[in-house]
């Protein structure tokens, strides 16, 4: 038997199509939806997910102010720029594209974006409001994860969801997501220092690899059935790709033979991040006809 494959492409490409008409519904009542999207230097992977972020935000109807600064930008510089877009009415949204250059202090810039314009969700109020189950946004990549599970209609409340990454932009948000009376899961959250990962992810019923480690999960490291969702995006040289490289996830592929679902890279839950920051972005632009 093979994995039924959880098509993140199509699915979030469902979602812009209805975010597009959203934001001609909000266009009507007078609100642009705005982010503003800011990139110091110009490294290439970097300026590469600005890029496609910008071409998703175009296509939805939402749009974007593409902010470019050079690499030298001051930590100061940068944050007078954070603090006027806080103030302008306009900007519903602001990105900060990490990582930054080592001049500036990366948690200063993250405190420094209004929790209510924060739609990458990095704020340490938009983290807290996570852990003490307040609304607010919700980060991207976990919330691209979780609307998958839903779209495959995979039973979470009391599965146990083990993930693999204490990142604070996916496993550990996932991690508190996961343990609310919402998801109402148990979860196992492994690291580089938990002692026998295998031991652990056999347990899963649904797998969450977020550890950016080409193929660290093999078939003999999940149950039988298992939902195997792959985070992870690595770099790999490869001499027969046109570009000399080839994107590889965290699960070897061959857990397909085993798993009931999968979720694979690409086409899994990287293109269903960028569609939960334009779901944000919109939210956004809805919670400020609310205020
Ligand atoms: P990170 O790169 O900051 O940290 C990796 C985490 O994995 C750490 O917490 C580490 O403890 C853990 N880890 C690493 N090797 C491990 C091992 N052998 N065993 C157990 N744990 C191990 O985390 P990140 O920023 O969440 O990124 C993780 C991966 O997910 C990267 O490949 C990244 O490119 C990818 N990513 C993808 C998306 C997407 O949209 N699909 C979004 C964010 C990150």
């Amino acid at each position: 038997m093979s994995a039924v494959i959880m098509d993140g492409k199509a699915l979030g490409l469902k979602i812009r199509e209805r975010l597009k008409e959203k934001c001609e519904q909000l266009k009507q009542k007078g609100i642009a939806p705005c982010l503003a999207v800011i990139l110091v230097g110009e490294d290439p992977a970097s300026l590469s997910y600005v890029t496609s972020k910008e071409k998703a935000l175009g296509e939805a109807g939402i749009k974007s102010r593409d902010i470019r600064l050079p690499a030298d930008t001051q930590e100061e510089g940068l944050l007078s720029i954070i603090a006027d877009l806080n103030k302008d009415e306009n900007t519903h949204g602001i990105l900060v594209q990490l990582p930054l250059p080592k001049q500036i202090n990366e948690l200063n810039v993250i405190c420094a974006v209004a929790p209510e314009k924060d739609v990458d969700c990095f704020h340490p109020v938009s983290m807290g409001n996570i852990i003490i189950d307040r609304p607010g946004f919700l980060p991207c990549t976990p919330r691209g994860v979780l609307t998958l599970l839903e779209e495959y209609n995979i039973p979470i409340a009391s599965s146990h969801l083990v993930i693999v990454g204490r990142s604070n932009i996916v496993g550990k948000p996932l991690f508190n997501l996961l343990i609310s009376k919402k998801y109402n899961a148990t979860v196992t959250l492994c690291h580089t220092g938990t002692y026998d990962l295998a031991y652990h992810t056999k347990q899963a019923d649904i797998l969450i690899a977020a550890a950016g480690m080409p193929s660290l999960i093999k078939p003999n490291m999940i149950k039988e059935n298992a939902v195997v969702i792959d985070v992870g995006i690595s770099r790999v040289t490869d001499a027969s790709a046109k570009k000399g490289y080839r994107l590889c996830g965290d699960v070897d592929v061959s857990v397909m033979e085993k798993a009931s679902f999968f979720s694979p890279v690409p086409g899994g839950v990287g293109p269903m991040t960028i569609a939960m920051l334009l779901q944000n972005v919109v939210e956004a632009a809805e919670n400020r006809i609310r205020r």
